[in-house]
């Protein structure tokens, strides 16, 4: 991290000018802007930089891992009570209890294993966590997520049969490939569904997802600056 990408003027910089990009392509696609909430990616970067994005007006967030949620975030949400913050990455089984505690949204419901627990989990706390389903909308191996054409059954199942606060759907298209086409076929399955939320683009790519219909765009490079490298491996 460098000395002038921890700046908070630079934060809220990056933050204007990634709203005025969302506001141009919903324009330029028939949308309203405001249909598109826009989550600041923010891990591995520390609390101060948060703290700025917060100060700069910022209110919803995304982690991608409890740790390191739990390590940053309580402080935070006591200072900003409005401030809602949502699970992107893998959700371990044995850590959904400290995630329903943590979080005001899950991303990346991507099994039944983990539907049943959240749902478990639910119940015992008396909290209900509004889940999107993560799709594996390029059928990747190495990508975690419902495959595309067993979507329709897992979201009944998850929605209907079990009662789950299933919102939408999210999905991280393949690498160096041409996105629109994974984007456009995460919103057909969401639209066959009902499901109104679609949370999909990131630096690379928000205002191609916004075109095709995202509603969540997650965002962190180019609000927080280039990530420090990480030591540890994905928990
Ligand atoms: C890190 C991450 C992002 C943000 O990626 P950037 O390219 O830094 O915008 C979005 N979604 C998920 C699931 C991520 O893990």
């Amino acid at each position: 991290m460098t000395a002038e990408n921890s700046n908070p003027a630079d934060i809220l910089q990056n933050l204007r000018a990634v709203k005025t990009r969302i506001d141009e392509a919903a324009h330029a696609a028939g949308r309203d802007p405001e249909t598109v909430a826009l989550v600041a990616i923010s891990k591995t970067h520390g609390v101060d930089r948060i703290a700025d994005a917060i100060t700069a007006g910022h209110r919803l967030f995304g982690e991608n891992r409890v740790q390191e949620s739990e390590a940053k975030w309580p402080a935070l949400l006591e200072g900003a009570p409005d401030v809602r913050l949502h699970l992107v990455g893998p959700l371990q089984s044995n850590k959904v209890k400290r995630a329903v505690q943590l979080y005001h949204g899950i991303q990346t419901l991507d099994r039944l294993k983990l539907a049943r627990a959240l749902a478990r989990e639910f119940d015992a706390q008396g909290r209900q966590v509004e889940c999107f389903i993560q799709i594996n909308i390029g059928e990747e191996p190495q990508k975690a997520g419902i495959r595309p054409r067993e979507a329709d059954g897992f979201i009944a199942e998850c929605r209907d049969t079990m009662d789950l606060p299933i919102v939408g759907l999210m999905c991280i298209p393949p690498a160096d490939e041409e996105a629109g086409l994974y984007f456009g076929l995460l919103a057909e399955i969401a639209a066959r569904s009902g499901l109104d939320r679609i949370s999909m683009g990131m630096s690379g790519d928000f205002e191609t997802a916004v075109r095709f219909g995202a509603t969540h765009v997650r965002v962190g490079t180019a609000i927080f600056g280039q990530r420090p490298k990480l030591r540890s491996a994905p928990e």
